[in-house]
């Protein structure tokens, strides 16, 4: 099954087009990176998927069609994202933040159901005791009791991923996610999103750090100017003549 398709999306901003019809397939149990030149449209990508901006073009999750220009409608075929620059919740904890995101905090689910049937208190033992092991999980456990204005820009991003985690994603979209983790909390998100795709999820990756795209994406899909430059295995992308002329000073960590 493919966990995200995407055929053909273009989305323009007041006549200038960000994306000029970008097709890629996320297939399930796979992470697939997205990669380019800032502006080459990447996070636009994502908020054409979950529906923030307007988009013309087709996307099905899991094989479903995807109502384009509606936000929500992703999220209820089981989409969550991060976002470039973490949004957490300045006057929540790292817990509370996380606990906003639980499958129980919607109150659609069966489970939900069930749970107002047998008392909020029970419910809300398993968003705290889900949260704290997802924050465990994303090694964020020491932002568990702090506010989100106290938080470091590496916490913030470790409780915004934390929070996807508890909605049980089939389809994470990462924007960046590496950016500003110290090499520990890379290592740990690289077999985080290894473990991910081992679950089944479909996992879209943004990012600059070549080492990591390297090491945990089945394919690259490289953006310039709103376009697919290239797209193959990441051995291979970086030999590209296109691809490296693109990247030509941003070429971090690729060795070459
Ligand atoms: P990337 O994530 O690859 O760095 P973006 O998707 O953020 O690039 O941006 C692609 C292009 O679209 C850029 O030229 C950017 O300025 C423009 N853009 C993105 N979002 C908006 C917006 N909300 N309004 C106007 N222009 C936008
Ligand atoms: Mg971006």
């Amino acid at each position: 099954m493919n966990a995200l398709e995407v055929r053909d999306v273009r989305v323009h901003f007041g006549g200038v087009y960000a994306l000029k019809g970008v097709s890629l397939t996320v297939p399930s149990g796979m992470c697939v990176g997205l990669t380019g030149p800032n502006g080459s449209g990447k996070s636009t990508l994502v908020n054409a998927v979950t529906g923030v901006v307007d988009a013309e073009g087709a996307v099905s999750v899991r094989d479903r069609p995807l109502q384009l220009c509606r936000p929500g409608r992703a999220a209820r075929l089981g989409v969550r994202r991060t976002y470039q620059t973490p949004r957490v919740h300045p006057k929540l904890t790292g817990i509370e933040n996380v606990c906003t995101g639980h499958r129980l905090a919607t109150g659609r689910s069966a489970t939900a159901a069930l749970f107002r049937r047998f008392g909020a208190g029970a419910a809300e033992r398993v968003r705290q005791r889900d949260a704290a092991a997802a924050l465990d999980r994303v090694g964020g456990s020491a932002a568990a009791g702090i506010t989100g204005s106290v938080m470091t820009y590496g916490q913030r991003r470790l409780v915004e991923l934390a929070r996807v985690l508890v909605a049980e994603p089939r389809v994470l979209l990462l924007d960046e996610p590496s950016a500003g983790l110290n090499d520990a909390e890379v290592t740990a998100l690289r077999s985080l999103i290894a473990d991910l795709a081992a679950e089944g999820v479909g996992v879209l990756l943004i990012d600059h750090r070549i080492s990591l795209l390297n090491e945990v994406c089945d394919r690259l899909v490289v953006l310039e100017e709103g376009l697919k430059l290239h797209e193959g295995e990441p051995a291979d992308v970086w030999r590209h003549d296109r691809v490296r002329a693109a990247y030509i000073g941003e070429l971090d960590d690729a060795g070459n």
